[in-house]
């Protein structure tokens, strides 16, 4: 199963990317802001204190691949609070283990899966086959955001940018897998790219990994 790791801010266009790609490839996506959001979702709707860290390990452990389809979840404020909930260190290990458990369950057809987060390809797959990093200026991310919550008919937020900026300095600041890219990751920077561009772009880096694969195996034969 090939693991393609696409990490970066919110906003900078890896989930479009990620399910394009899955698309163009016939692979697996799995959101991993998703299951994040979930737990954020729950605690939020069962009124726990995001201090109270043994009731979020409850909630975190009882997570089930359901919770992840409420259409709310994409709302940027359920973002900021699994913003909030993600630096906890005992948490992001209950969460990787659904996210591992997630794809270990992925069977044939799928020659692949494409998971899209913040350390996937840093920490959660380390040994990741192909390691994306898709940035954006916050200016264009923020830009990017408001459009989709317009478009989608979520409740909007006045201040966008700050919102962005914000949830930026927790992902990276956090002292558990914080945001960056991994040493061997390719960093692709989308403010200047429409999505399509992106697109094309990490489809020649997949086809190419796949067509070298390809050649080293028929080389060792
Ligand atoms: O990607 P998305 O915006 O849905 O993620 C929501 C939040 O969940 C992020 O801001 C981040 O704090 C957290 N997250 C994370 N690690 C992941 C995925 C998401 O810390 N792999």
């Amino acid at each position: 199963m090939l693991i393609v790791a696409v990490d970066g801010p919110a906003g900078a266009g890896k989930g479009t990317l990620s399910r394009a790609l899955a698309h163009h490839f016939s692979f697996k996506h799995i959101d991993t802001g998703l299951i994040y959001r979930a737990l954020a979702h729950k605690a939020l709707i069962e009124k726990i204190d995001f201090s109270n860290r043994d009731a979020l390990i409850q909630i975190a452990e009882s997570l089930v691949a359901n919770d992840l389809l409420n259409p709310c979840l994409r709302q940027e404020a359920i973002g900021n609070a699994a913003s909030k909930i993600a630096i906890i260190p005992m948490i992001r290990e209950q969460l990787n283990q659904h996210i591992r458990r997630f794809c270990f369950e992925v069977k044939a057809p799928y020659k692949g899966i494409v998971l899209d987060g913040r350390d996937i390809g840093t920490v959660v797959f380390t040994d990741a086959h192909i390691k994306i990093f898709v940035t954006a200026s916050p200016d264009i991310r923020a830009q990017r955001r408001s459009a989709e919550t317009t478009i989608s008919g979520q409740p909007t937020t006045t201040d966008m940018l700050a919102q962005i900026h914000e949830r930026d300095q927790r992902d990276q600041s956090r002292t558990i897998a914080p945001l960056m890219p991994a040493k061997d990751a390719i960093v692709i920077d989308t403010s200047k790219l429409s999505i399509d561009e992106a697109r094309q772009h990490v489809l020649v880096i997949i086809s190419s990994y796949q067509q070298d694969h390809r050649q080293n195996r028929l080389e060792a034969i």
